[in-house]
């Protein structure tokens, strides 16, 4: 049988054994890769390409800035952070499924859409920790699952615990630029050998950038020679 025909017939007959509506546009779903998200809705996920900050990769409103009020004012220890889209519509709902909801299987569709992105040269993979609870609740840091994916596919090795969570964290959202800066100070810590090396610090979604401009001072202090951010999408 033809590998069409056969997804399309499997996708069929788990829609009738277990019906299930893409979280987008409440149409079927229609595969099993990224499942219960549909095809259209996927494959309508594009990167983001209009103006951004040349260093934290922030949309900017105008072409004519090429650095962001915020890395001006206080410019971050990365190099450059590079990301994917930006934090909406099926991509914000697939991060979402995949956090919140623990469908793992996304995690590798996801780090596919990330692979696409130019990324800048790097000896290894760090990903930002979830702190012991989050952890234990959830099962899983879907970071380091989209880090897999990367470290697969551009042969560099994933670093998982080479960063860590110090202490638990207030969330961040619904707090001033100070008080996330602040909330994060400290949090977390750098095991094993990084000194000299390019580290590529991943992360899911990046809003303001404190959690990825705190782990780069620590990855910094440890002796890391340079570190550059790749998110999924970029609020
Ligand atoms: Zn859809
Ligand atoms: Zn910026």
């Amino acid at each position: 049988m033809q590998k069409g025909i056969k997804d399309r017939l499997t996708t069929g007959i788990l829609n009738l054994l277990y019906p299930s509506l893409c979280p987008v546009c409440a149409g079927p779903t229609d595969n099993l890769i990224y499942s219960p998200i549909c095809r259209a809705c996927w494959n309508g996920m594009t990167r983001y390409d209009g103006p951004s900050c040349g260093i934290c990769a922030a949309p900017l409103g105008s072409e004519h800035a090429s650095v962001c009020t915020g890395c001006m004012k206080n410019r971050p220890g990365f190099t450059k952070a590079v990301s994917f889209g930006l934090y909406s519509g099926a991509l914000r709902e697939a991060v979402h499924l995949l956090k919140f909801s623990g469908l793992k299987r996304l995690a590798a569709p996801l780090g596919g859409l990330l692979l696409g992105v130019d990324m800048p040269e790097a000896d290894c993979i760090v990903p930002v920790p979830l702190e012991i609870i989050g952890l234990r609740a959830r099962g899983f840091n879907q970071t380091f699952l989209i880090g897999r994916q990367i470290s697969k596919g551009r042969r560099i090795p994933l670093l998982a615990g080479a960063l860590f969570k110090r202490r638990k964290t207030l969330p961040q959202v619904g707090l001033s630029a100070e008080e996330r800066a602040l909330n994060l100070k400290g949090a977390f810590g750098v095991r094993g050998r990084l000194h000299g090396k390019r580290v590529l610090l991943l992360d899911d979604v990046m809003t303001t950038g404190a959690t990825a401009r705190e782990c780069t001072r620590e990855l910094l202090n440890a002796g890391a020679e340079e570190v550059a951010v790749a998110v999924l999408a970029r609020a």
